[in-house]
C-alpha cells in the first residue's frame, strides 16, 4: 500500500448497514484505520440492524410528518416520542463505542426547528449529519457539515460548479475528514436532499473534489452481483464492469449504488470499488472507464424487468415513409408514455412500455396511431418482460447470442423479441413475464455455472 506522505486518497462511502451499530461502526473504524489513504469519510444515516427493523431516515420522515399534524390532532405517538427513539439509536451507538460525546444540544435544535416546521429534507438529512458527528469523534477526524460544502441551486437542483469549487478548496488543508452524505444547502441557507440512497452521490461528489485515486464504496454485499440473488441462488461477483455496463444493468434494475454516483468520478476516471464492511477481505466489484481486463465469464451481467406491453404496428413499405417512426413516436409523446425499448424490422416497428402506464390510455394510443400512420396492422402484446445480457466480452466471442437461444430452448422459454445493441454491448430479450426467472436462471447458468 501506498504511504500516506505519497498522497494516495481514498474517499469511502459507508452505507446505512454499514454503521447500524456500535458494532458497525467498529468494523468501519477498523477498515478505516488500515488503510493510510482512506482519508475522507462519507456516512449515511444508521440503517436497518435486522430486516424488520426501521431505517433513522424513515424514522426521520415519519417523525417530521407526526410533527406537521396540528397539535390538536390525537395521534399515536407524538413527534417528541419519535424524536427520542431515534435519540437512542444514536446514544446505543455512542455508548457502544465508549466515547464521551452527547447529541443533547443538537436534539433540542432539531426539536425547535421540528416545531418551526421547517423543512421534510431538512428533517432528514439529520440522520446522516448526527452520524457524521459521532464517526469524526470517534476518528478523530474533522467534522465537515455538507450545508457547508454541498450546494443546489434555487430549484433544488445540485449545482456541480459551485461545490467543486468550494469543496476543494475546502479540503485543500484537510488531511482527514468526516462528511456526512445526502444533503447540501440551497442559496437561501435550506437544507435540500438528494434523492433516496443519495449519499452515494456526495462520495462521488467529494472523491471528484479532492482527485481521489479511488472512490470505495462500503455496503452489505460483495460487490455488485451478476445476477439479482432472489432469483439466483449466491450469484458471483463481478470482478470489474465498465460505467456503460453498469448503466446498461442499472436501467434494467440492477440496483447497488444511486445512478447518479457514477457522474463526478466518472468525468476525472476515478474508479469505484464496492466493497463489503461484513467481509472487508473481499475484493468487490471495480467500476471502471475502459479496461483490458478480460471478463471472467463471456457476459458481465443479466438484469431484467417486467410487466411491459408491447405495441406492433405494421405497414407495407413503411421504410420509405419518410417520418413514419416519428409520428408513431409523437402518439406516445402525446399521451405523456415514455418509451422503454424500440426494436424494429422491415415494415414493422414495436414501441415497449410499461404496461401500467399505458393500459389506461391504450384506446387513445391505438386510435392516435391509425391516424397519425393509417397502418396496415396493429397488434398489443401484455405481460412482458425484458432481460438485458450485458458484457464487453460479448464483442468478441463469437455465437454468444446462439448460446443464449440455445440455453432458452432447453428451458421451454419462447423468446418474444431479440435486440442486440449496435455496441454488442448488450443483448436484450423478451419473454413473457412467467418465464422471466427461468430464462435469467437458463443465462446464468450457461455462461456462469457451467462455462461451455
Ligand atoms: N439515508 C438516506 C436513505 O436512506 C440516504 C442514504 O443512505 O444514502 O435514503
Amino acid at each position: 500500500m501506498e504511504a500516506y506522505g505519497n498522497k494516495m486518497k481514498k474517499v469511502v462511502k459507508f452505507g446505512g448497514s454499514s454503521l447500524a451499530s456500535a458494532e458497525q461502526f467498529q468494523k468501519a473504524g477498523r477498515i478505516i484505520r488500515k488503510d493510510e489513504a482512506r482519508r475522507y469519510v462519507i456516512p449515511s444515516a444508521p440503517g436497518k440492524r435486522f430486516p424488520k427493523d426501521t431505517k433513522v431516515t424513515d424514522m426521520l420522515y415519519s417523525c417530521y410528518k407526526q410533527a406537521m399534524l396540528e397539535e390538536d390532532e390525537d395521534t399515536e405517538e407524538s413527534f417528541e416520542e419519535l424524536l427520542l427513539k431515534i435519540k437512542e439509536r444514536y446514544d446505543d451507538i455512542i455508548k457502544g463505542l465508549s466515547l464521551s460525546l452527547s447529541l443533547d444540544k443538537e436534539f433540542q435544535i432539531i426539536r425547535e426547528n421540528f416545531s418551526k416546521k421547517i423543512g421534510r429534507d431538512y428533517a432528514a438529512s439529520r440522520g446522516e449529519y448526527l452520524n457524521g458527528i459521532i464517526m469524526a469523534a470517534y476518528l478523530g477526524y474533522e467534522f465537515i457539515d455538507a450545508a457547508e460544502v454541498i450546494f443546489f441551486d434555487e430549484n433544488g437542483s445540485f449545482d456541480a460548479k459551485k461545490t467543486d469549487a468550494v469543496l476543494s478548496e475546502r479540503l485543500k488543508g484537510v488531511e482527514r475528514a468526516v462528511i456526512p452524505g445526502f444533503y447540501g444547502v440551497r442559496p437561501d441557507g435550506r437544507i435540500v436532499t438528494f434523492s433516496r440512497g443519495g449519499s452515494d452521490i456526495t462520495g462521488s461528489i467529494v472523491a471528484k473534489a479532492v482527485h481521489a485515486d479511488m472512490y470505495e464504496n462500503w455496503t452489505d454485499v460483495s460487490g455488485f452481483l451478476i445476477a439479482d440473488p432472489r432469483i439466483i441462488k449466491n450469484p458471483k461477483a463481478i470482478d470489474t464492469i465498465t460505467y456503460r455496463e453498469l448503466r446498461e444493468l442499472s436501467y434494467m434494475g440492477a440496483t447497488v449504488l444511486h445512478e447518479d454516483a457514477i457522474f463526478p468520478v466518472r468525468k476525472e476516471g476515478i474508479p469505484i470499488n464496492i466493497r463489503n464492511t461484513n467481509s472487508p477481505e473481499d475484493k468487490g466489484t471495480f467500476i471502471v472507464e475502459a479496461t483490458c481486463q478480460k471478463p471472467r465469464f463471456t457476459i458481465t451481467g443479466i438484469a431484467g424487468k417486467k410487466d411491459f406491453a408491447s405495441i406492433t404496428v405494421e405497414k407495407a413499405m413503411m421504410n420509405s415513409e419518410v417520418g413514419f417512426c416519428k409520428r408513431v413516436l409523437e402518439v406516445f409523446e402525446q399521451n405523456n408514455i415514455s418509451i422503454e425499448h424500440m426494436p424494429s424490422g422491415i415494415d414493422t416497428m414495436t414501441i415497449f412500455v410499461h404496461q401500467d402506464e399505458f393500459e389506461e390510455k391504450e384506446q387513445q394510443v391505438i386510435a392516435g396511431i391509425h391516424r397519425a400512420v393509417e397502418p396496415d396492422f396493429l397488434e398489443l402484446e401484455s405481460d412482458l418482460a425484458l432481460i438485458a445480457v450485458v458484457g464487453r466480452g460479448m464483442r468478441a466471442t463469437r455465437g454468444t447470442s446462439g448460446r443464449i437461444f440455445s440455453a432458452l430452448a432447453h428451458a421451454n422459454v419462447n423468446v418474444k423479441m431479440i435486440d442486440q445493441g449496435s455496441s454488442e454491448l448488450n443483448i436484450i430479450i423478451g419473454v413473457r413475464n412467467h418465464d422471466f426467472d427461468s430464462a435469467i436462471e437458463a443465462i446464468y447458468d450457461i455462461f456462469v455455472t457451467t462455462q461451455v
